[in-house]
C-alpha cells in the first residue's frame, strides 16, 4: 500500500533506509528540521543544515522514487539559545520561500523553558503572519502533557493561524483528545522501544477515529524505524481493519493536510480523496 511518512529525519539515515521505505510503499516523505544530536554554534551552521534538507536530500530520495519535502525552523532543543534563535528567525522568511519547503517545523518545546516558549511564540507569530503550515514537536515523557498544554495556549493567541493548518506531533493517549478538540491535526509517531508503538497507535485510531490523525515513523539518529508506518499497516490488517480505512490514514490524510501548501504535489497516479479535511 502506498503511504506518505510526514516525519522522517532522512539526513540521519542511509540509502538502504530509503530503499526499504520505497519497497514498502513509501511515495513521499516530509522532513522537519531538528536537533542533530549536538548543538550548532553558528547561524551559518544552521543554514548549511537547512540547505542539506532543501537541496541535497530531495535528490537522494528521488533515486528511490520518493518525493522529499522539508520543514524549516528553530528546533525545540536549540531554541533555548535565544541569540542563535533570533539570528535563525531573521533568515527564516527567505528560506521558507524555497522550493519544497512546506512550512515552519519542527518547532515547539523540549523542557518547556522560558526561552523555548519565547522562541516557539516568535515562530508561531511568523507562521501566522505568513499563513504557513506548522509542524509542532511536543515534549516526551513527563513534560508531554504540560508541553502540549502550553503549545495550544500559545496557538490560541494567534487566531489568524487557521487550526487546520497546524499539526501537533508526537501525540499520546493523554494529549490526543486535547489536540483534536481544539481543531488541530494530531500526529502519532511510532518508535520501536519507548513511546508510541504500532499497537498503541491502532488503539488510538479505534478510540478516536481516523479524522485529522497522521502516522509517521519519525526516524532519526537514535533507535527508530524507517519502516514504522508499514508495521502500523500490518497491525491495522491484523485487527481486520479495511484497506480503505488504512489508506485513508496513511495516504489520504497526509495528502489532505500537506496539500494546503501549494508546493506539495499529490503523488502521481493517485485519485483525489473523497472528503475535504478540516
Ligand atoms: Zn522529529
Amino acid at each position: 500500500m502506498n503511504y506518505i511518512d510526514h516525519h522522517a529525519h532522512m539526513v540521519s539515515r542511509t540509502t538502504d533506509d530509503y530503499a526499504h521505505m520505497a519497497l514498502t510503499g513509501c511515495v513521499a516523505v516530509t522532513e522537519p528540521a531538528f536537533w542533530a544530536g549536538w548543538d550548532r554554534s553558528t547561524v551559518e551552521g544552521m543554514e548549511d543544515y537547512f540547505r542539506q534538507l532543501v537541496d541535497f536530500e530531495p535528490k537522494r530520495a528521488a533515486q528511490y522514487g520518493i518525493r522529499h519535502y522539508a520543514w524549516l525552523g528553530m528546533n525545540p532543543k536549540e531554541s533555548d539559545n535565544r541569540e542563535l534563535s533570533r539570528q535563525v528567525l531573521a533568515r527564516l522568511p527567505k528560506l521558507l520561500d524555497g522550493p519544497g519547503v512546506l512550512g515552519v517545523g519542527e518547532i515547539g518545546m523540549n523542557r518547556v523553558t522560558r526561552n523555548e516558549i519565547a522562541t516557539y511564540t516568535d515562530q508561531i507569530a511568523l507562521a501566522a503572519e505568513r499563513r504557513d503550515l506548522v509542524l509542532i514537536h511536543t515534549p516526551h515523557l513527563e513534560d508531554k502533557h504540560k508541553g502540549t498544554r502550553v503549545t495550544i495556549d500559545v496557538l490560541e493567541r494567534y487566531p489568524s493561524l487557521p487550526r487546520g493548518r497546524v499539526l501537533v506531533d508526537h501525540a499520546e493517549e493523554h494529549t490526543i483528545e486535547m489536540i483534536l478538540d481544539h481543531g488541530f491535526w494530531a500526529g502519532l509517531t511510532l518508535y520501536p522501544q519507548t513511546k508510541v508503538s504500532a499497537q498503541r497507535a491502532v488503539d488510538m485510531i479505534e478510540r478516536f477515529g481516523p479524522d485529522r490523525i497522521l502516522v509517521a515513523g519519525a526516524c532519526d539518529w537514535g533507535p527508530s524505524e524507517p519502516v514504522a508506518v508499514p508495521k502500523f499497516i500490518m497491525e491495522m490488517r491484523r485487527r481486520k481493519h479495511s484497506d480503505a480505512l488504512i489508506h485513508e490514514i496513511v495516504f489520504d490524510n497526509p495528502v489532505r493536510f500537506l496539500s494546503q501548501s501549494p508546493k506539495f504535489q499529490r503523488p502521481a497516479g493517485t485519485p483525489e480523496p473523497a472528503r475535504v479535511g478540516s
